[in-house]
């Protein structure tokens, strides 16, 4: 019974949070059973494809504990518990709809790309599964996508959406979101449309060619939620996640001065 009721939760998890498209939703589905799709389990909630050795199965769990320890510092204590599978070959991630992600969340199921397989991706995407875990339905629909995109950044520190790559961004002149466009990205769908305007999509052509990456999006987000984060605190966001499953509308108050 019990039983039961944890996979029906797990597909509205897994419904509610996959991609859009229904052939990503269908891949993103055979997480659920992994050993059965070519998984070793390499420890507690952590699976590595089939042929990895040793070493890497050693730093990938020891790269959880990192990201535990991240989600655990920023939030106080750690309420999700995201089973994480890790791909290294291209192969493995297109076979289960990450074709082009470094990381990516269904529920509470990650998924790693070769490139993602550290604990800044797995924070990122963790901090994604733990909002998701300490908000009721109703907030999580309410909570803006840029806001968890950031906060997701924030906490991860990614060098690939970093302040230095924000920098970057603005002295080399390249396209990037305004404040205000970036806080009308609301829903998945506006986020996945704006990761296109931005061409945050076409970095696999650029490293073909050379040319350094470009995350203009999600660097962004990060810009826009670090000086939040930095003057709210962790009493800060735990408050924000209590007003929002209270029924108020997302609003930061104290926002940093990016963001007034
Ligand atoms: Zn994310």
């Amino acid at each position: 019974m019990a039983r039961s009721a944890n996979l029906l939760h797990s597909l509205i998890l897994l419904i509610a949070l996959a991609p859009l498209s229904g052939c990503s939703t269908l891949k993103g589905g055979k997480l659920m059973a992994p050993e059965a799709f070519g998984w070793v389990p390499a420890g507690a909630n952590l699976y590595v494809e089939r042929g990895s050795d040793a070493a890497t199965q050693r730093s990938l769990a020891l790269a959880m504990s990192q990201a535990e320890a991240v989600i655990e510092a920023s939030f106080g204590s750690v309420a999700s518990r995201p089973v994480v599978h890790a791909c290294l070959s291209e192969q493995c991630l297109a076979d289960f709809g990450g074709q082009g992600d470094i990381a990516k969340v269904y529920g509470d199921r990650i998924l790693l790309s070769a490139r993602g397989a550290n604990w800044q991706f797995i924070a990122h995407e963790w901090s994604h599964a733990e909002m998701f875990k300490r908000l009721s339905w109703r907030a999580w629909w309410r909570l803006p996508k840029w806001f968890d995109e950031g906060l997701a950044v924030a906490l991860s520190q990614a060098p690939e959406h970093s302040e230095a790559h924000w920098q970057y961004l603005v002295s080399a002149g390249i396209a990037r979101p305004s404040t205000t466009e970036l806080l009308t990205l609301q829903t998945r769908h506006q986020w996945l449309e704006a990761h296109r305007l931005y061409s945050d999509n076409q970095n696999a052509e650029r490293r073909a060619r050379g040319e350094a990456e470009v995350h203009a999006l999600y660097a962004a987000a990060g810009h826009q939620v670090r000086p939040w984060l930095a003057e709210a605190g962790r009493a800060g966001l735990l408050r924000l996640i209590e007003r929002l499953n209270a029924g108020e509308t997302f609003e930061l108050s104290g926002a940093g001065p990016a963001l007034r």
